[in-house]
């Protein structure tokens, strides 16, 4: 079964195929993109020797000849300045044109500095994604933010440049590592506690076979995912308003990830979901919230193996006055203010500016 799931954007609209296998039927709505022409695929060095032949040969049999792909290395190292150069070069050194189109086949990191890529070259061509991380399949695949980081912080430099097409084959998430499954599953979850309470209810019942593997589970969380982030995105592209709610959790985590050097000690989904049960937490605290959805937030994302605390992660000194200095700087911030997203119950979160520091530092104490 396909599921599709369509982001409205006006002239700018597009799809996101949905489902076990469907990258192996997908030449033909490649080729409805690139006009039957080959697409320069960008992968990276893990992906390429998995996936890549799915792809040529779903384009194949659309009858486009593929050209030898470009193959970063993997890992977040890649999304920086030097690699963005290279890319830049390789894309031009193959005597493109305005329509040709990019291919992103690989998890954020890839989709991330592709997008900006395309974004960039000839002030900007279109681009295809193939998410084959669940992080990317819910998340950085939908959306249009592209990029790459600076010294000064991730994702500093890039633009809003929306795909032209989304195929996320769930078949892909068979080889993915299961610590990387229940990173991806983390921003599932975010979509159940920001507003959908009926699908946060679904999760605990399923949320088991979404990370081992079903079929038909994994298709659904995907859709419903993409679903939300695609409704999202249609009423506030540049989050001005609703978008922000995507960052519950994201404001502890991002504090979480940066202490921890945004490496394997922690990953992004990882520092997510213990930075929601944070924000729930601190919810609570704030009197905003029942005890009881914190409670259940927090036993979910434990059940399926994520951790809910910083505790949770070995070998880490927590410095929380670092935590909160952190914060104070990341780039949401207005007017030194911190604004967080937070609920006032499970499907129903909110952004609060000008949060007491005090609140914030005490829930962190808590659960250093
Ligand atoms: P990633 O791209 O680094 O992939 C994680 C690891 O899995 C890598 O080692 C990769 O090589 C490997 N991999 C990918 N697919 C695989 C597969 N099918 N089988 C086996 N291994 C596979 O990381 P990610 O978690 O997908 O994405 C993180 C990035 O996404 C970050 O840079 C983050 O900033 C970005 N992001 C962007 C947005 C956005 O809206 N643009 C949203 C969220 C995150
Ligand atoms: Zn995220």
């Amino acid at each position: 079964a396909i599921d599709t799931v369509r982001l409205e954007l006006g002239a700018r609209s597009y799809d996101i195929l949905v489902g076990d296998g469907v990258l192996a039927d997908a030449g033909e709505r490649i080729a409805a993109v690139t006009r039957g022409r080959a697409p320069i695929v960008v992968t990276d060095a893990n992906v390429a020797p998995l996936h890549l032949d799915t792809l040529n040969a779903a384009m194949l049999a659309a009858g486009i000849a593929p050209q030898p792909a470009i193959v970063l290395p993997p890992g977040e190292k890649t999304k920086d300045f030097a690699h963005f150069q290279q890319l830049m070069d390789d894309i031009l050194g193959r005597g493109i044109e305005r329509s040709t189109v990019l291919l992103a086949l690989g998890g954020g990191v890839i989709g991330d500095i592709t997008g900006f890529a395309a974004a960039s070259a000839l002030r900007g061509i279109d681009f295809i994604q193939v998410p084959t991380t669940l992080l990317s399949q819910v998340d950085s695949s939908v959306g249009g933010k592209t990029g790459i980081n600076s010294r000064h912080g991730k994702n500093l430099i890039g633009a809003f440049h929306q795909p032209r097409l989304v195929i996320a084959d769930t078949a892909t998430l068979d080889t993915l590592p299961r610590r990387e499954v229940l990173a991806g599953y983390a921003e599932v979850v975010k979509y159940g506690l920001i507003r959908q309470p009926d699908f946060f209810a679904w999760l605990e019942r399923n949320g088991r076979r979404v990370v081992d593997g079903d079929s038909d589970a994994r298709r659904h969380a995907v859709t419903v995912s993409c679903r939300a982030k695609a409704d999202i995105v249609g009423v506030d592209e540049r989050e001005s308003g609703d978008r922000a709610l995507l960052n519950l959790g994201h404001t502890f985590g991002h504090a979480l990830e940066a202490a921890t050097g945004f490496g394997q000690t922690l990953l992004h989904g990882e520092a997510v979901a213990i930075g929601m049960v944070l924000a729930f937490d601190l919810s609570v605290r704030l009197g905003l919230c029942p005890a009881e959805d914190a409670r259940r937030a927090r036993a979910h994302l434990a059940e399926v193996g994520l951790p809910v605390r910083p505790a949770d992660i070995p070998g880490v000194a927590w410095d929380v006055d670092g935590l909160v200095r952190s914060m104070a700087k990341d780039k949401k911030v207005q007017d030194g203010r911190i604004t967080f997203i937070l609920a006032d119950r499970i499907g129903n979160a909110f952004t609060r500016r000008d949060v007491d520091a005090a609140a914030v530092r005490a829930v962190l104490e808590e659960a250093v």
